[in-house]
């Protein structure tokens, strides 16, 4: 029997990714296109249709070689319905037939979830998770994605906002604004964006010297990996940049895995890839603030697929479905 391939798409507000998949997870060809957001988005779904049909005829392949579509979405996903709610930044309305549109275009079976819960699936298929069936998924990007997985399956919630992990709150009077309309939320400490404010106002009200602070003062800003240069080299400020950050995460991670008690909980995201200067002190946070037997059986772990979660968690939706 020649093998068959999924289309796990990895739907983004800037770009798109795409990938041909095959039922062990291994990625045989990714490519990517933009997201083509005008006139409320009604070009997106037909733009995917058209690249998946372009690639299949570059690789001389027709549409039987592909078994279905799976697609992260950055927004709540209803996946009874296959609905995604407030896309905005996507131009959907309210209540966009996200799925449906996507059978209509592909003439293929389409399943949807929300982004990071695919990341989550992603990571327990093919990367850190390494199967563990109970599981927990933490995006440190420009916001905080999460993602839980209870014996593996993604828990939905009632209405899927389920694994708002980056919403928790975190700092409950005072705290920074966030975008999801509170204040407080872990979203605006552990993010990069949070990382920056944090790093920012530590800058601004301090007078000594160092490699951040020469930045600062050269730039007018500093990044996050700024941030996590400088500590690696024992600049002071950074340094308690990452000992706030790592306090709260260290905390919600802790608290996260005393209601779960997950095989792992996986860091994902750009500001993962700060690495041991920020695993460690997260580690020792945690290790305070979790329940004995919760510290010595759940694993803090460095997600290990980077961008290729998305699409690998989208095709793991397909693959879940035709196997039940
Ligand atoms: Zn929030």
């Amino acid at each position: 029997m020649t093998e068959k391939w999924i289309v796990g798409v990895d739907l983004g507000g800037t770009t798109t990714k795409l990938a041909f998949i095959n039922t062990y997870g291994e990625i045989i060809h990714k490519w990517e296109i933009s997201t083509d957001k005008e006139e409320d988005g009604k070009y997106i779904v037909i733009n995917i249709a058209k690249a998946i049909d372009q690639k299949l005829q570059e690789l001389d392949l027709t549409k039987d070689k592909l078994i279905g579509i799976g697609m992260g979405a950055p927004g709540p996903v209803d996946t009874k319905t296959g609905v995604i709610y407030n896309a905005v930044n996507l131009g959907w309305n309210t209540h966009f037939p996200l799925r449906d549109m996507l059978e209509v275009e592909t003439s293929l079976q389409a399943v949807i979830d929300n982004d990071a819960n695919c990341a989550a699936l992603g990571e327990m298929w093919k990367g850190a998770g390494n199967g563990a069936k109970d599981l927990v998924c933490i995006t440190l990007g420009t916001g905080v994605g999460g993602g839980v997985i209870a014996n593996g399956q993604i828990v939905q919630g009632v209405s899927g906002a389920a694994g708002e992990i980056g919403h928790i709150t975190s700092v409950p009077v005072n705290g920074a604004r966030c975008n999801c309309g509170k204040t407080g939320c872990l979203e605006t400490i552990a993010s990069a964006t949070g990382i920056v404010r944090i790093a920012s106002n530590m800058l601004e009200n301090n007078t000594s010297s160092g490699e951040l602070m020469g930045i600062y003062q050269k730039e007018g800003h500093v990044s996050a990996k700024n941030v996590f240069d400088a500590a690696r080299n024992g600049d002071k400020i950074a340094n308690s940049v990452i000992e706030e950050v790592s306090f709260y995460l260290g905390l919600a991670l802790a608290n996260i895995a005393n209601t779960l008690n997950p095989e792992k909980m996986v860091l994902g995201g750009g500001v993962s890839k700060a690495g041991q200067i920020l695993l460690n002190p997260i580690k020792e946070n945690f290790g305070k603030y979790s329940f004995p037997r919760v510290k010595e059986s759940t694993e803090i772990a460095i997600a290990t697929l980077g961008n290729d979660a998305g699409v690998i968690g989208a095709a793991w939706l397909i693959k879940n479905n035709i196997s039940k």
